[in-house]
């Protein structure tokens, strides 16, 4: 699972950029999952490039590899036994050009200045391609939730909030969720915003519990978002989902909101993992078994092997080895390696679409673009989370609230319009069918053209 991938120096980057990136690199040593980012968008750029010199000539691909603004923070709390815990809390508020900084937070122990940056970069693009007025940026710390009782939960939250709160607001930056960072904990982290600021500020942060601002759909949008991207990348090639076979890496809030939309759209789910395994079931998965080990019980999915007969759980070996005509990494990032992707290819995989961040290894991409497999990046399949985030501000701005089907609507329309720009975008710069193309390039134009509209910002 963990052979090397192809060295990504091996994607040739337009001559103009290729220093930039060299700055990137000098700038923020020690920062691979972040330059790995950069330098998977810079090169897919050459065509804008070309057509617009004037980006060069106004240093924006520069000024948007720089984030506007970091914050690094200490982040004290006692844990249940009376011991004092030191967490580093970030946030990095990567670009504000198209509206308030907007990304979530993640509570992960891997997280760090390079993974909270990579994350920020991509949200700056995933945002710009919904259409509606978010800026980018991310944000998180290195605290482990797992195993954490719920009042160490609430207090490491308390005392984030403690700090972050003087940095975000409706209008200046608006956290959300992301892995470790769920209805419960956004509530703690409202509840303490309230409390130090004394304002009711519904859209301070999204992802919050439906009797007090938040949104129907929220909580699927991103899973759901990623199902009804892969139905449009199919449809590109006059395909559906119905009677597909499909895996899910993961089986989280993204992965388990996938494996619903899927199943609704016809699809059968054969496989989904977490960190110990994958879990196959060629009949189809039992979500609402999945749900029940997964969303009540917290537990390992290996429950499921033991209660659904004719499945099996694999301990320890990539889900990328089930045969399948869709899959769907909905897991983390660099989950899915140039093997794991030659192995998909072997098997006649149709199409790719990333519900995680930045899943696919850059060799893993490649090996998906050479073997002609339809690929479809996180920045573009997974904007549906925080497209849905937009429009809970709507609904907290007018203090509204629209019903699930309305809602689920407007997702429906924000997401063939990411596919159709993506795939337009990639017409027009002579891939077509080159989602990372269409993507990385109609997002950097909309990005850029705000900035440019505003001066040296
Ligand atoms: N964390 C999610 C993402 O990666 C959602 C962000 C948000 O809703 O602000 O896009």
């Amino acid at each position: 699972m963990n052979s090397m991938p192809v060295p990504l120096q091996q994607v040739t980057l337009h001559p103009d950029l290729e220093p930039i990136y060299e700055v990137v690199l000098r700038r923020n040593p020690a920062e691979p999952e972040f330059h790995d980012a950069v330098r998977g968008v810079l090169g897919s750029l050459g065509p804008v490039i070309e057509r617009r010199p004037e980006y060069l000539d106004a240093k924006l691909v520069e000024r948007i590899c720089e984030p506007e603004r970091q914050i690094i923070f200490r982040v004290p709390w006692t844990d249940d036994s009376g011991q004092v815990q030191v967490n580093r809390g970030y946030r990095v508020e990567f670009n504000g050009a198209l509206g308030p900084f907007k990304g979530g937070l993640r509570f992960h122990p891997s997280v760090s200045s390079s993974i909270i940056k990579f994350l920020g970069f991509e949200q700056i693009f995933k945002n710009a391609l919904t259409g509606l007025p978010l800026g980018g940026g991310k944000g998180g710390s290195d605290f482990d939730p797992k195993g954490r009782s719920e009042a160490e939960v609430m207090r490491f939250c308390q005392s984030f909030m403690s700090e972050l709160h003087r940095h975000i607001g409706e209008y200046t930056d608006v956290p959300a969720g992301d892995s470790g960072v769920g209805e419960r904990e956004i509530g703690f982290l409202f509840g303490q915003y309230r409390r130090i600021t004394n304002r009711y500020e519904s859209a301070v942060l999204t992802g919050k519990g439906l009797t007090w601002g938040g949104a129907r759909v929220r909580k699927e949008a991103t899973g759901y978002g990623c199902a009804y991207f892969a139905q449009e990348m199919l449809g590109a090639k006059g395909s559906s989902l119905s009677g597909r076979t499909v895996t899910v890496s993961g089986a989280g809030n993204v992965a388990i909101y996938a494996i619903e939309k899927v199943q609704q759209l016809g699809g059968t789910v054969i496989g989904c993992s977490d960190s110990m395994g994958y879990l196959h079931d060629p009949a189809g998965l039992d979500l609402a078994l999945i749900k029940e080990i997964k969303e009540v019980g917290r537990g390992p999915l290996q429950e499921y092997a033991a209660r659904r007969p004719g499945s099996r759980f694999v301990a320890g070996e990539p889900l990328w080895e089930l045969p399948t005509e869709v899959a769907l990494p909905c897991a983390t990032q660099n989950e899915l390696n140039h093997d794991d992707a030659a192995k998909l290819v072997e098997n006649g995989v149709l199409i790719v679409a990333e519900g995680a961040n930045l899943p696919c290894t850059p060799g893993a991409v490649e090996v998906l673009r050479q073997g002609g497999v339809a690929f479809g990046p996180g920045k573009a399949a997974n904007a549906g989370g925080v497209a849905t985030s937009a429009l809970e501000m709507q609904q907290n701005a007018s203090r509204d609230s629209w019903s699930f089907e309305y809602t689920e609507d407007r997702l429906v329309q924000i997401m063939r319009d990411i596919h159709q720009s993506c795939h337009e975008m990639a017409f027009e710069c002579g891939v077509p069918g080159d989602y990372v193309t269409g993507a990385n390039n109609a997002a950097f134009i909309r990005v850029a053209d705000a900035m440019l509209a505003m001066g040296v910002t």
